[in-house]
């Protein structure tokens, strides 16, 4: 590997990898995308496509929010496939538990800018008449999107692709050096920086990272439009998607524009097969339908699974690999990788070029969980 023809190589053109190659190229810098199947065909094709702004640590706050912000200045942009629709998100509380983290959520939310409402269970019955009876209210950001991740996507490559950059799909890179990339057909691309976007499978290009698959089913209904209107999730759904240990299931249910509704969600560690696995299934609609009983009526056309990529302090990996200055990752985002690539993109860009960043990358840094991270 000689001469670099690319400033960067980024691999895997999930939602990451597209979000950080048009953010390079629009930034004038020589970009060459590499894909081992096609466009948003890993977690991207299988995830909820929420856009939502999340508070587990300040570090998640800023980049949810930041990258919120990012999606609403793209949206005039966006094709109609993207089905950008700004439904809001309503956390839903079962108990007074759950209310007072409503009240909490509502405050630290209110704070930072974010506009949110508490309803009393009169009004959460009014925005959504297919809840049960009997729940104790509720919390809604209304600046909170769903977007179709895979169109998405595509639409961020092609946008890459009119700054300049090159695509290549359906070939694995199988080694990244400190000059570029050796392709599965033994081609090399040489290029200053390399960017391994490649979700859960970036521990195979950079072994030592700890990434581990976290698996999700999700089922999607036929069309009843009406029947939902806001993405509602339970706020049991923090305990669950907190639990590092045992699988777990929550009420998430989402209003596609074409009228569908998908249902989610579970996580399970140590699950490294794709197929749907009936119990989980089973328990995660049970769960969807102690909320929502009316969803046993209606049909389910299709249930399928994805991994998201989490690590340890569940905050993604975005930025150069300890001691190193090529080699730079953007992975990691367990299960908020659509709603923050556009910011991931965006820091890891000003990082690079030496820009003044509009969020500290620090807290992201993939020095702060350096074990012996070493080359593939
Ligand atoms: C069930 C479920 C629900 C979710 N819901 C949401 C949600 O509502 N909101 C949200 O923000 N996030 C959600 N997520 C998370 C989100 O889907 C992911 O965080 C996001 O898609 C990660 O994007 P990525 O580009 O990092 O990874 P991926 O989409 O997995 O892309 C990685 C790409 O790299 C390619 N690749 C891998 N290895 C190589 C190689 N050696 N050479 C070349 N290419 C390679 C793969 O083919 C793939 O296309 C959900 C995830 C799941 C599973």
């Amino acid at each position: 590997m000689n001469k670099s023809a690319y400033d960067v190589v980024v691999v895997g053109c999930g939602i990451v990898g597209a979000a950080c190659a048009m953010e390079f190229a629009a930034r004038g810098m020589r970009v060459a995308m590499v894909e081992r199947d096609v466009i948003g065909s890993g977690a991207t094709a299988a995830g909820m496509g929420h856009i939502v702004v999340m508070d587990d640590s300040e570090a998640q706050f800023a980049l949810t929010r930041y990258s919120q912000q990012l999606w609403q200045e793209l949206r005039p942009e966006l094709p109609d496939d993207v089905e950008y629709e700004q439904c809001g998100t309503i956390w839903v509380a079962a108990d007074e538990e759950e209310m007072e983290e409503v009240r909490r959520k509502h405050k630290y939310y209110q704070a930072r800018g974010v506009p949110t409402e508490i309803l009393d269970p009169h009004r959460l019955k009014t925005l959504e008449p297919n809840l049960r009876d009997g729940l104790v209210g509720g919390l809604l950001v209304p600046e909170d999107v769903v977007l179709y991740p895979p169109c998405a996507a595509r639409f961020l490559v092609e946008r890459a692709q009119k700054y300049g950059a090159s695509l290549r799909t359906c070939v694995d890179i199988v080694q990244v050096g400190d000059k570029g990339v050796r392709l599965t057909d033994g081609e090399e691309i040489a290029a200053g920086i390399v960017v391994n976007a490649t979700g859960a499978s970036a521990p195979e290009l950079a072994p030592g990272v700890e990434i581990k698959k976290r698996k999700g089913h999700l089922v999607i209904t036929d069309r009843y439009p009406s029947f939902l209107r806001h993405q509602l999730v339970e706020l049991g759904y923090l305990k669950s998607a907190h639990s590092i240990s045992s699988d777990s299931v929550a009420f998430n249910v989402q209003p596609r524009r074409t009228g569908q509704i998908l249902i989610g969600s579970s996580r399970q560690y140590g699950a490294e097969g794709s197929e749907v696995e009936s119990g989980i299934l089973m328990r995660m609609l049970q769960r969807a339908q102690e909320y929502m009983p009316a969803l046993a009526s209606l049909s389910a056309l299709r249930a399928w699974t994805g991994f998201r990529a989490a690590t340890p302090d569940k905050l993604p990996l975005i930025g150069p690999m300890p001691g190193e200055k090529t080699r730079f990752l953007a992975a990691g985002h367990e299960g908020l990788g659509i709603t923050t690539s556009l910011g991931t993109a965006r820091i890891l860009a000003d990082h690079i070029t030496g820009s003044q960043p509009a969020i500290p990358i620090d807290p992201y840094l993939p020095s702060r969980v350096a074990k012996a991270y070493s080359h593939a």
